[in-house]
């Protein structure tokens, strides 16, 4: 779905194929609509150059944008995965959310600033520009991208939750509360009003003038997209508070069974996958892991060929396989499984196996603790 453009500051930059689709349609509609209605002295051919060079300026743009958010997160601490251009702008994948109110607040705010002023920049380019008579297209550039630009950090300053404006407002609630959950709830409460509002503001523009269709269909998306991204921010912020204090150890599966490497596959399948319940089990020879073989395992084995075929041949080998320690906390395991897009993560000392974590286990821990109410008396 994305692929990988190079890296910026030690962090991966892929871009998702639905920019590539923004693009024309950005291109698209400077060429035919916005340039020829601005600037009527420019050619068709023109058109579609200064069209161009504006829509890949305006991801130049929002990769600034993202930048600024992975650099301050970088500086203290906080591990980025990647950065992923999509439709919409940007996305800063963070292996981990920030462990204090001031440094969500200084980071979230980072975003709207470098946004700000990049339209500074282009804007007083432009102004002189004006002096000094640069290029018709040259300015026609540099215009549309200071008023984009202005558009992109006032539209990432609205206070929806997880918008920038939103992660403001929460680190501000949690910096005066001192409680996440809360300050998460409160911020969330925002958004789905701010969403209503927006859905209930495009619907009146339409109903109240047809011509407005476009617009209003944006604003209601917009709309829908703030609540539901404020909705699994809120689900995320409970399932992590759940967790809290939980370390990976506290819920692990100890004494497991393991599988020598050189049984069969068909071995394996009659022996543990037909008796046990489990969906994996780690290889293990001489007290060290080897990998680690699951249900997907045996299937990429052809039927005729599990007679032969061992299972070190079929396992994933233990520099693929994705481990984590004993103490570290469970919401960690969490965001580790999420990230890896995994169900299970081994649990080991050096190359020795002390367990196993799955997903069952963390959602089994996560409701007992909603359950009994654990969650909301959990403050950080
Ligand atoms: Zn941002």
């Amino acid at each position: 779905m994305s692929v990988n453009i190079g890296r910026i500051l030690g962090i991966p930059i892929r871009i998702h194929w639905t920019l590539w689709l923004v693009f024309l349609l950005i291109a698209w509609s400077l060429a035919v609509g916005y340039l020829p209605a601005t600037y009527p002295q420019l050619s068709a051919n023109m058109d579609w150059i200064v069209g161009a060079v504006s829509a890949l300026l305006l991801f130049v743009s929002v990769l600034l944008h993202e930048l600024s958010h992975s650099y301050i997160a970088k500086k203290n601490g906080l591990p980025i995965a990647r950065i992923t251009l999509f439709f919409f702008g940007g996305v800063s994948e963070m292996t981990e959310e920030p462990q204090d109110a001031a440094l969500e607040v200084r980071m979230a705010a980072a975003g709207p600033l470098t946004s700000f002023a990049i339209a500074g920049v282009l804007g007083a380019l432009w102004y002189v520009g004006g002096y000094t008579g640069f290029p018709v297209a040259v300015m026609a550039v540099l215009r549309y991208n200071a008023f984009i630009n202005v558009a992109l950090g006032a539209f990432n300053l609205i206070p929806a939750f997880p918008l920038d404006g939103g992660r403001v407002l929460r680190g501000g609630l949690w910096q005066s509360s001192k409680n996440l959950l809360k300050a998460t709830r409160k911020a969330t409460r925002v958004s789905e009003i701010l969403s209503l509002l927006m859905i209930f503001a495009g619907l009146s523009l339409i109903v109240l003038n047809p011509d407005n269709i476009v617009n209003g269909i944006w604003i209601i998306f917009l709309g829908w997209f703030i609540r539901s991204g404020a909705e699994t921010s809120l689900r995320q912020t409970q399932m992590t508070e759940a967790l809290h204090g939980v370390s990976v150890g506290d819920i692990m599966t100890r004494n497991l069974l393991t599988v020598a490497p050189n049984l069969t596959v068909q071995q394996l399948v009659n022996d543990y996958f037909l008796v046990h319940p489990h969906g994996g089990y780690p290889v293990v020879q001489n007290d060290k892991l080897q990998g680690v073989v699951t249900m997907g395992s045996v299937r990429s084995i052809p039927r005729e060929k599990r007679e032969f075929e061992t299972v070190a041949q079929a396992m994933v080998p233990y520099e693929r396989i994705v481990t984590i320690n004993s103490t570290a906390s469970a919401a960690y395991a969490m965001q580790k499984m999420a990230k890896n897009q995994i169900g299970r993560l081994v649990v080991t000392e050096g190359d020795r196996i002390l367990g196993i974590v799955t997903r069952g286990d963390l959602m089994k821990t996560i409701r007992t603790r909603q359950d009994l109410g654990v969650s909301d008396t959990t403050f950080r």
